[in-house]
């Protein structure tokens, strides 16, 4: 039995994912998509593709990142980018 870190659900088939060493457990898809997803920087939307990553940003696509790093926008480096 494991219960889930987003929901606290315990459920018999939770399952793990191990990310850059730390791992979590959930009991769902759209629990791991809420807690381990990074949302695109400039339309707001998780991003559960591939996505693209500029210098450390995530984007949801291509057209997404070009507008961001066109528009040149103020980066705050204090914002952190998982709870
Ligand atoms: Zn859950
Ligand atoms: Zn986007």
């Amino acid at each position: 039995m494991a219960r889930c870190e987003v929901c606290g659900n315990d459920y018999d088939k939770a399952f793990e994912v191990t990310a850059a060493g730390v791992s979590h457990t959930f009991d769902s898809f759209e629990c791991a998509i809420q807690r381990m997803a990074p949302i695109c920087e400039h339309c707001g939307c998780k991003v559960i593709g591939h996505g693209t990553e500029v210098d450390g940003h995530f984007y949801c696509c291509a057209h997404c990142a070009n507008h961001a790093v066109s528009a040149e926008v103020a980066v705050d480096r204090a914002q952190t980018s998982a709870r």
